[in-house]
């Protein structure tokens, strides 16, 4: 069956949310991108990689049936045949090694419906190992805006930024790369009406480039060294501390610990910080007082702060510099994550993490556990659970299978010749995914999923703004839906009634409201084509386009102030390793590239993996610009091509995970955040030599 009208849906790249649909020809696989001119975010604007989305739904290397294992070799296997192994393999695993013995990795790039169908299986089957890839991307930032302010989010929305901010404070976040059209069509409008940027980043990029508007002087650059946030905002507090820019009112009335801070910076030497960040201090002292003394200033943070292992602390002293210059509660303002996926928001939302259940309520809280246990007619571990980093580094240990749905931890996570390794030794590992990523590798048994485009459910974008997706029909008969697969497998596993039987992801949907009080308000008619942004408690409610009008989400109703010092990253450049290797994603592809990889538009654009590396590092080791030059770490080496620029700082050196034969994961470092347990992808001891 074809249909002639375009399917409105969202596109399944990063965490903008922008609308598109897709059309579908006579053919099933025949689908193609069209424009969605009244979409509610992007208004029919898309990047690249939206433009490109539907290049991959028919593409040649689609997982099309079912394989299992045997003699070493994926061979084909019957639906019946898959899931029966993966039943008996997990029942094997949790009768020899009890359920703890299992780890489920949900995705970020499947729906909500799908992680919470997720999470609920790794609970029923009696264990909290379940997260997403938040853990590899902001769970520091959450970890330190649930603790000080309430709720792990953005606090304000895209749109009351553009139209109400007067300062950007931009750091560690490329939005020029990663976040498109929220760069162009928000931040970069309200430069154009007159608002000040100023971006802290080792590295300039597109960013940069999208802020450098002619007659302007609205937007400073401060180049900092890799892992020296910490020194620079305690810089920027100082001078607003000794300036008198602190807002006094605000701090008396809705915070506590300014007096940590003070004491903290009481003898903060600003000259010591600002030579160790590489960054004059008077342009530092430029930035503070434009940020502190702004009608509204707002921070936008991304993983440039969050993966560290001091990722908290990072975030934590954005917060503070907010709360002291009374910058939260109110439109144009507040501390905002950038998310890089399209629904990593809503896999945390809905529950995919180990500590948590679906709308933050945490797992070893009687009384909310109890609530959620009430409707799902089961009882739930109380210990959290490890989260997906701890997993792979418990197989052989506490972990003996691993469920992975959309993921790709061989290439995603660090140090990933150790993961590789990790996986080759687990018992049992099954895989639900849409190609053969480098982790099916590992797999005993496949399960082909369909696309983003060939089906429905809801995703939550950066801004909290929960949004339908809608599918066209699917491409390869022999393939499911998420939602199908796991319905099927918790049904064999646990019973006819043991709440798993869905009839399609409206239903699912229902059920989650009931136990997801940040959603409980919404239906799939209510968010309608507009979508609602959480917290939306009740029928009705129009949902928070910025939080904390009142107080804050913590047991005192105040942000929490906490001074925080500096704690360089794990390693440092020396005589072995005398560079220091930071990583970030470009424009044109998507994580371990498992989709842009495959779309020819987006491969056209950067075929291969680049280094960028500053002149005066490649004379000093006789590299020149395109030569084949090797990265080595401590823990592996890649062959890649060199990129001789000023772009990017002296000594440090900057690069991708997206190229499986040359991935930054090969040489970063899987030392945690004590709290957050993310990786420290952005700071690892490399050297460089010719090939
Ligand atoms: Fe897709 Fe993000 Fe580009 Fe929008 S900005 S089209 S959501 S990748």
């Amino acid at each position: 069956m074809s249909t002639d009208e375009s399917t409105k849906t969202i596109c399944p790249y990063c965490g903008v949310g922008c609308g598109i649909s897709v059309r579908q020809g006579d053919e099933p696989g025949d689908v193609s991108f069209a424009p969605w001119g009244e979409a509610p975010v992007n208004e029919g604007r898309v990047c690249i990689k939206g433009g490109a989305a539907t290049e991959v739904v028919d593409h040649e290397d689609r997982l099309t049936e079912p394989m299992i294992r045997e003699d070493g070799d994926l061979r084909p296997a019957s639906w019946d045949e898959a899931l029966s192994r993966v039943v008996a393999e997990m029942e094997d695993i949790r009768d020899e090694h009890g359920p703890d013995g299992m780890g489920f990795y949900a995705s970020s790039k499947t729906m909500n419906e799908e992680n919470y169908l997720l999470q609920k299986l790794a609970r029923r089957f009696g264990t909290n190992n379940v997260d997403n890839c938040t853990r590899m991307c902001h769970a520091s930032t959450v970890y330190a805006l649930r603790e000080s302010l309430g709720a792990g989010a953005m606090t304000n929305s895209m749109a009351d930024l553009r139209d109400e901010a007067d300062v950007f404070w931009i750091q560690g976040a490329n939005p020029g790369e990663q976040h498109p059209i929220a760069n162009s069509q928000y931040f970069r409008q309200a430069v154009l009406d007159g608002a000040t940027v100023i971006q802290v980043d080792p590295h300039a990029n597109k960013t940069t480039e999208s802020f450098e508007i002619e007659e302007s002087d609205r937007h400073m650059h401060l180049q900092l060294e890799p892992g020296t946030d910490i020194p620079l905002l305690n810089a920027v507090l100082k001078t607003v501390l000794d300036n008198g820019w602190v807002d006094e009112e605000f701090v008396a009335e809705r915070t506590e610990g300014i007096e940590d801070l003070r004491e903290t910076l009481a003898d903060f030497d600003k000259e010591a910080a600002a030579e160790e960040c590489g960054v004059p201090l008077e342009d530092i002292e430029r930035a503070a007082e434009a940020y502190a003394t702004a009608d509204n200033a707002a921070i936008f943070t991304g993983m440039g702060m969050s993966q560290h292992a001091c990722g908290v602390d990072n975030v934590q002293n954005e917060i503070n510099l907010a709360l002291a210059t009374g910058n939260l509660g109110r439109p144009g303002t507040g501390v905002n994550p950038l998310r890089g996926q399209n629904n990593v928001q809503g896999a945390s939302d809905v529950g995919a993490m180990p500590n948590v259940l679906p709308g933050y309520q945490p797992v070893d809280d009687d009384e909310a556990r109890e609530a959620v246990e009430d409707v799902w007619g089961f009882e739930i571990p109380s210990e959290p659970g490890l989260t997906n980093v701890e997993i792979t580094h418990s197989v052989g240990d506490t972990v003996h299978g691993l469920y992975v749905m959309g993921e790709n931890p061989v290439m995603s996570e660090p140090n990933a010749d150790r993961v590789a390794d990790l996986l080759d030794e687990t018992e049992f590992v099954v895989v639900q995914d849409i190609f053969p990523t480098e982790t099916v590798e590992y797999a005993d048994v496949v399960l082909p999923a369909t696309t983003w485009a060939e089906r429905g459910g809801t995703v939550t974008n950066t801004d909290r703004r929960v949004q339908r997706m809608r599918g066209v029909e699917k491409v390869h008969e022999d393939t499911r839906h998420d939602l199908d697969i796991l319905t099927e497998v918790g049904t064999r596993l646990f019973g006819e009634d043991a709440g798993f039987d869905f009839d399609g992801p409206e239903e699912v949907f229902e059920e989650l409201r009931e136990v997801c009080p940040i959603y409980h308000g919404m239906t799939y008619d209510a968010l309608g084509e507009e979508g609602l942004h959480w917290p939306c408690y009740e029928p009705g409610d129009e949902g928070d386009q910025f939080l904390y009008a009142d107080s804050f989400d913590t047991p005192s109703g105040r942000g929490q102030i906490e001074g925080v010092r500096h704690q360089p990253p794990r390693e440092t450049p020396d005589d072995e390793y005398p560079l220091i290797l930071t990583t970030a994603r470009l424009e044109e592809h998507y994580n371990t590239g498992t989709m842009s990889r495959r779309s020819a538009t987006l491969s056209r654009q950067h075929p291969e993996n680049f280094v960028d590396v500053h002149p005066e590092d490649a004379e000093r080791f006789g590299v020149a610009d395109g030569d084949s030059v090797t990265l080595r770490s401590r823990r592996g080496e890649i062959t890649l091509r060199a990129n001789v620029t000023e772009a990017i700082k002296e000594g440090v050196v900057w690069t991708t995970p997206h190229f499986a034969d040359a991935s930054a994961n090969v040489l970063t470092n899987d030392v945690l955040d004590e709290r957050a347990k993310i990786p420290e992808y952005k700071a690892a001891a490399v050297d460089v030599t010719l090939a």
